[in-house]
């Protein structure tokens, strides 16, 4: 009887708290003197930014942003990318007219270029965000004349997984689990897709992406775009080999959230084999993707979580059985780049064995966000 009474009066231990406890754990193991940092970034508040509605009649909210002092980190990228190949370029040439200079036959230029030669930036996409350090927010977006909103506000680190898709001219892309569907509308900005087929499972978070739809792009953009609610993990069956790009953006312990809400939130003890089951989820949405891509399709995986678990383990373990079960080879594609194009906005994690990883900071306080691009062979 006085088990019975401890039971139902004992305190919860708040899911954050339990968040908060596991992150401790297996964190500072990970990321080993760095973790005090980011946590403590997690627990405050977290950067947003800009991401401009290219479908907006808005000319002069660029202008307006600029004069708060907020600047679009896509383009610097996209400027410091061309700035870098075209020094790149004038290397190669130095270094093949002296090989030719030296008596060589002119064609050896040596092997080994930067990745940096072949790094692009959708300069479409346009996304703004107030410098290192400056905890500006921005306001709300308001809407134009015929009642698009000018900017979707959303973790700027989250355009990361959509500028490593690169989605060229009239590719058919796929969004795998896309609401509330701030990528989507990334997706859109590019104004490339040859077809966007967004979906996810879950009917009330697909309202959500409907209605950002409805409120960001107009009804001809809209129709475009085919939208359902399948488990993206029969995606492969469906609809296999038929996408130039995928994107694969998990659900995961989206550990900022995690750690500061009690709502939703995955740690809490109810939804414990839910959490555990993550990765097994993670892995089967991962290979989805890969089978709906076409040969030589790209394939970028994402979570908003550090755990190695959720990011390179899931990766690790999709190749193997692309390779195993299904006979596919699938190449891990270099995104070390964008540390360099992306460093001046967010702080990168150096030590991912896959893929790429944005850490908060209290001076640069977006993600975490993994990201990693597969190409089909
Ligand atoms: N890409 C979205 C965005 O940028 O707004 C966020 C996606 S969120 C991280 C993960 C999504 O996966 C959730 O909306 C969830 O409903 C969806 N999801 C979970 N299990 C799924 C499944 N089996 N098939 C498709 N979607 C799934």
């Amino acid at each position: 009887l006085y088990k019975k009474k401890w039971a139902t009066t004992s305190p919860r231990i708040p899911a954050t708290r339990l968040a908060l406890h596991h992150f401790d754990t297996t964190y500072s193991l990970q990321l080993q003197e760095r973790w005090p940092a980011v946590r403590s970034a997690m627990l405050c508040e977290q950067k947003y930014g800009a991401l401009l509605n290219n479908f907006a009649s808005a000319d002069l909210i660029a202008q307006q942003l600029e004069l708060l002092s907020a600047t679009d980190f896509v383009s610097q990228a996209a400027r410091r990318a061309r700035c870098w190949q075209e020094n790149e370029s004038v290397e190669v040439e130095r270094r093949k007219t002296s090989l030719e200079g030296s008596g060589g036959d002119g064609m050896m230029v040596p092997a080994q270029t930067s990745p940096l030669l072949h790094a692009s930036v959708s300069s479409n996409i346009k996304c703004y965000t107030f410098p290192r350090g400056d905890i500006s927010r921005f306001h709300p977006a308001w809407p134009d004349s015929l009642g698009i909103l000018s900017y979707y506000l959303m973790d700027a680190a989250s355009l990361l997984p959509v500028l490593a898709l690169n989605v060229q001219p009239d590719d058919l892309v796929l969004d795998l689990c896309a609401a509330p569907g701030g990528k989507t509308l990334a997706l859109l900005q590019t104004g490339a897709c040859g077809h966007l087929a967004a979906n996810d499972v879950s009917i009330s978070r697909t309202k959500r992406l409907y209605h950002i739809l409805k409120s960001y792009v107009p009804k001809e953009i809209r129709e475009t775009v085919s939208i359902t609610s399948h488990d993206g993990r029969d995606w492969g069956e469906l609809q296999g080999g038929t996408f130039h790009k995928v994107l694969v953006d998990v659900p995961c312990t989206t550990d900022r959230h995690s750690v500061m809400e009690e709502e939703n939130n995955i740690f809490h003890k109810m939804r414990t084999k839910e959490r555990q089951m993550l990765p097994m989820m993670q892995l089967q949405l991962l290979m989805a993707g890969i089978l709906a891509a076409k040969p030589e399709g790209e394939v970028v995986y994402s979570t908003c979580s550090l755990s190695q678990l959720q990011n390179e383990h899931v990766v690790e373990r999709a190749i193997d059985i692309a390779e195993t079960q299904f006979n596919i080879t699938v190449h891990v594609e270099d995104l070390s780049h964008f540390r360099m194009l992306f460093q001046d906005t967010f702080c990168f994690f150096s030590g991912c064995r896959l893929g790429e990883l944005v850490l908060p900071h209290l001076t640069a306080n977006f993600g975490p966000m993994y990201f990693c691009k597969l190409r089909r062979a």
